[in-house]
C-alpha cells in the first residue's frame, strides 16, 4: 500500500473511531479484514470489517420488514457499524433459544447456498437481539441526522 493511501486509511479509522466513542465512550474499536461486523461483549467491541460488506439481504429486511424509509440514504457500512452499537445499546441478553436460533440462522446466511433465501433472512433479522439492534439503528439515525452527516460527507 503506498503512503498516500495507507494515510487516507488511516483518517477514515480515525473517524469511524470516533465517531464510535461519540455515541458511546464505553465502546472500543477493533477492525478486520474480511471478518465482518460483529460485537463483542466480553471488551464491548465493535468489529469493524474494511473489505467489501456482503448485503446478506440486510437492506431489504430494513425497508421492507422495519419499514424504514430512509434505508438506502446510508450505506450498508454505516447502518452495520450502527447495529453493531445497537446490540450494546439495547442490551438485550440473547435468549438461550434465540442463542441457538442465532447461530443456526447465520450459519444458513453465511452459507453460499442460502444467501438469497428470504426465509432465513427474515428469520435471523428477526431474532429479538437482531430486530432490536436494527431498531436502535433506526432510531438512532431518526435522530442524529446531523451528526451523521459529519462522517458520511
Ligand atoms: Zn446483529
Amino acid at each position: 500500500m503506498n503512503i498516500q493511501m495507507d494515510k487516507a486509511l488511516k483518517k477514515i479509522q480515525n473517524n469511524i473511531a470516533n465517531f464510535i466513542k461519540s455515541i458511546d465512550e464505553e465502546l472500543s474499536i477493533s477492525f478486520n479484514n474480511g471478518e465482518g461486523y460483529y460485537f463483542e461483549t466480553e471488551t464491548n467491541t465493535v468489529n469493524v470489517d474494511l473489505t467489501d460488506l456482503e448485503d446478506c439481504g440486510f437492506m431489504r429486511h430494513l425497508k421492507e420488514i422495519h419499514k424504514c424509509s430512509f434505508a438506502y440514504d446510508y450505506p450498508l457500512f454505516i447502518w452495520s457499524i450502527l447495529h453493531e452499537i445497537g446490540h450494546y445499546e439495547t442490551e438485550w441478553e440473547l435468549l438461550e433459544d434465540d442463542d441457538e436460533a442465532e447461530l443456526r440462522f447465520w450459519l444458513s446466511l453465511t452459507d453460499e447456498n442460502c444467501r438469497d433465501n428470504i426465509e432465513i433472512q427474515n428469520k435471523y433479522y428477526g431474532l429479538t437481539a437482531e430486530w432490536e439492534a436494527t431498531e436502535w439503528a433506526i432510531q438512532w439515525i431518526k435522530e442524529n441526522k446531523d451528526e451523521l452527516k459529519k462522517l458520511v460527507i
